[in-house]
């Protein structure tokens, strides 16, 4: 599904120039749960805007379901991620004064679906992440944890074909981010391709595969082992 070839990013800012990324090769198949992990600054956000279509490598290839993602021009490029791409923030991303359902809608809104299948759908995602009984609540009247469950829903919707999560639970007490963390598990499990970027080991323990970056190169890509559940 995601194929990259000697992916490069540099940023020029004019006096300077930085490599952000230097040459990366990674393939990552439907039903995939990647975590990306690495210090500040090795180059994980870089790599995540790139992989969610919000920016272009400045050399090598990335083919996404088959299309040339360096290749596309900026409407070309805003179309596949709409499309493709089901976006989760660490800050939730939602209009505060407005429900959960609205919230959820508001992609499909972009996309142009009719107000009824909006809804059905919406309902539907919500429910899927365990919110049906809060849609009507506006976004400040939800705690952190189901705020993140509503942004979730949202990222759904359009039923994208990979669901990227950039430290989904860095703004959630431990409680609340594992529980987060048990709906990607839930979605992966149902055939998602889930790649999320965490400082925490724990959390990156969540995934089937965890990829470790440093000063813009890939420096571990391994298989989690299996964890045994003790209850
Ligand atoms: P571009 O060269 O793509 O136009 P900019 O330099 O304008 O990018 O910055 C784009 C975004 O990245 C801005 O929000 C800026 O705050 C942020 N940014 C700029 N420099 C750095 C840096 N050294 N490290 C991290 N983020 C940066
Ligand atoms: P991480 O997400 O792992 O903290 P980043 O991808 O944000 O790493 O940054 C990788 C490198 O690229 C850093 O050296 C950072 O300062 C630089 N960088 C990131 N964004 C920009 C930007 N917009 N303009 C210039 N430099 C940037």
């Amino acid at each position: 599904m995601i194929k990259i070839d000697n992916l490069i990013k540099v940023y020029d800012t004019g006096s300077i120039q930085v490599e952000a990324l230097k040459k990366i090769n990674l393939d990552i198949d439907k039903g995939e749960f990647v975590a990306i992990m690495g210090p500040s600054g090795s180059g994980k956000s870089t790599f995540m805007n790139i992989l969610g279509c919000l920016d272009r490598p400045s050399g090598g290839k990335y083919r996404l379901d088959g299309e040339k993602i360096e290749e596309l021009n900026d409407v070309q490029l805003a179309a596949i991620r709409n499309k493709k791409i089901g976006f989760v923030f660490q800050s939730f991303n939602l209009l505060p004064r407005m429900s959960a359902l609205k919230n959820v809608e508001l992609p499909m809104m972009y996309a142009g679906i009719s107000p009824k299948i909006r809804a059905e759908r919406a309902i539907a995602a919500l429910e899927r992440v365990g919110l049906g009984d809060r849609m009507h609540h506006k976004s400040n009247e939800l705690s952190g944890g189901q705020r993140q469950r509503v942004a979730i829903a949202r990222s759904l919707v359009n039923d994208p074909a990979i669901i990227l999560a950039d430290e989904p639970t860095g703004n959630l007490d431990t409680k609340s981010g594992n529980e987060i963390m048990g709906i990607f598990q839930e979605l992966n499990e149902e055939g998602s391709t889930v790649i999320l970027v965490t400082h925490e080991a724990d959390i990156a323990a969540y995934g089937k595969r965890i990829v470790s970056f440093r000063d813009g190169e890939i420096v571990e890509d391994r298989l989690v082992e299996q964890r045994t559940i003790i209850s």
